[in-house]
């Protein structure tokens, strides 16, 4: 039997999941890391520990399937991404701590951006908006804050990379600087159209292109893992940001099909096939992957709120005493009695996209009790994902037939029916919901012949549970108005 490797660098932790080559799981191992927060705001990582977490969960993950490393194919990564990395290529120490993609620190390079005009420039180059969360900002944040950075970067001493890059340059033997295309597409600093580092927006942020990593395919070859991790050299050969390895994991390999990850936020990405199609309600435009040369492109649209309102009910509230309590008390009632709740504690994103926005709650009589609260508060993340959904739908000009989820509230079965009854349209749960490991696991068996093409990897992806719509398309009309009253109300608070 032979063994594919992947390497899952999140937010909160570094995991690795080991397949055998009908992409059982055979093993997984997980390490959480520090978070570091050293102002309001601002979020850190320490880049040697996500160095050492991922291979640490490596070794563990090989020494608990008990395998011989030498029956590793391949290995893949998938990565948080966004979060950024400078460091110095003749040291190999980074000059400041990881600038994590939640990390706010650079609101104001984004300001100036908007008030520069740029914006409509940077949305057409890289599919994004002037938001903090992007690297191309983080990175001239690095340069022009640390001292002497910006003399380094231009003497070429400094290397940029996201976590993929700096992965790669410290496990392989050959210390290879590159990055995957899925990744670069969410620096701010590549262009979807050219699919090569733009040059506009390197002069607009003061970056150096020899500070960037090459881009690469996302199942190519990335170098060697160095024999000092496992004792024998084997090939990285797939690369893919978190997501975008998902949609890949979901075997969204059409155009017009859609995953959403249901996580502490909600990670809707749609395939688009091979046009960038830009948004006109302001959803990000992103490069799925490259295979073959050829790249295949996305849609994508996030809620802030998903599964951290069940958890905003479960410590602030102390309404429920665990996330999956949710689904029997919203089993408890027929519906949430006419109450709305709107989660817009972090303003409200795609479609709306209104920072003023706060959390509202609608509808109550004296009536309503806790289960109509709890139910409320799980159909508010069907409901912003369907609103999310729609944009998409309206600006690629298709409807999605099925939607695939995955991510931890996607084992609400109340929550996967609701979502379903409200698109009308099947939701389809995998028999694992590890399908970011998966994702990058099925690149790297692309590159090492496990698979020859895409298409054998929906062999591989099994289906779980189908939730097929209700089909009261009435009721769910009247319900999504209500939800948009509601939303209204929201709306614009703290302005
Ligand atoms: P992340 O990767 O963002 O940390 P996970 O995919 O691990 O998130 O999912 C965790 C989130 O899912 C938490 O916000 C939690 O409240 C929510 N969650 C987990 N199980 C359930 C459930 N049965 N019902 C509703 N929400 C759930």
């Amino acid at each position: 039997m032979k063994y594919i490797a992947a390497l899952d660098q999140g937010t909160t932790s570094s995991r690795t999941i080991l397949y055998d080559e009908d992409m059982r799981i055979i093993s997984s191992a997980q390490r959480e890391f520090r978070q570091i927060y050293p102002k309001p705001g601002w979020v850190e990582h320490d880049p040697f520990d996500i160095l050492s977490t991922q291979t640490e969960t490596l070794r563990e993950a090989v020494a608990k399937a008990n395998i011989n490393p030498k029956d590793i194919l391949s290995i893949g990564i998938a990565n948080q991404r966004e979060t950024t990395i400078v460091w110095d290529r003749r040291t190999g120490r980074p000059v400041c701590n990881a600038i994590v993609w939640q990390c706010r620190r650079t609101a104001d390079i984004c300001k100036e951006l908007k008030s520069s005009g740029v914006e409509p420039e940077l949305s057409y180059r890289t599919g994004l908006v002037a938001d903090a969360y992007f690297s191309g900002t983080k990175a001239a944040w690095i340069l022009r804050n640390i001292p002497g950075a910006s003399e380094l970067a231009k003497a070429g001493h400094l290397l940029f990379g996201t976590n993929d890059s700096w992965l790669i340059w410290n496990i392989t033997k050959e210390r290879n600087h590159l990055t995957d295309a899925s990744n670069a597409s969410r620096t701010m600093l590549f262009n979807i159209h050219t699919l090569d580092w733009d040059n506009s927006m390197l002069n607009i942020l003061g970056i150096p292109r020899s500070m960037l990593p090459r881009v690469m395919p996302c199942a190519a070859s990335y170098g060697h893992l160095r024999k000092d991790t496992l004792g024998v050299e084997i090939p990285i050969c797939g690369v893919a940001g978190d997501q975008q390895a998902a949609l890949f994991g979901q075997a969204c390999f059409m155009p017009g099909s859609a995953k959403n990850t249901y996580g502490t936020g909600c990670f809707l990405l749609m395939n688009t096939g091979d046009k960038p199609i830009l948004s006109k309600n302001r959803l990000l435009t992103t490069v799925a992957w490259i295979l073959d040369g050829k790249p295949t492109y996305a849609l994508e649209g996030s809620v802030f709120m998903g599964g951290a309102t069940i958890q905003w009910l479960r410590d602030e509230l102390e309404m429920i005493r665990s996330a999956p309590e949710s689904e029997e008390l919203a089993c408890s009632v027929h519906d949430a009695g006419g109450m709305y709740l709107v989660p817009a504690f972090a303003g409200l994103g795609a479609p709306w996209w209104d920072m003023y926005a706060r959390g509202t709650a609608v509808g109550m009589t004296r009536g309503t009790g806790r289960a109509h609260f709890v139910r409320a508060a799980l159909e508010s993340i069907a409901f912003q994902s369907a609103d999310v959904i729609t944009a998409m739908e309206t600006d690629a000009a298709v409807r999605i037939n099925n939607l695939k989820v995955d991510g931890g509230a996607s084992a609400n079965s109340f929550l996967m029916q609701f979502q379903a009854d409200l698109l009308s349209t099947p939701v389809v749960r995998p028999e694992s919901v590890e399908t970011t490991a998966f994702g990058a696991a099925c690149f790297a068996g692309l590159a090492s012949g496990v698979f020859s093409k895409a298409e054998d990897i929906s062999l591989k992806w099994r289906s779980g549970r189908v939730f097929i719509p209700s089909g009261d398309t009435d009721k769910m009309r009247a319900h999504i108005d209500g939800w948009h009253r509601a939303v209204e109300r929201a709306k614009n608070w703290t302005e």
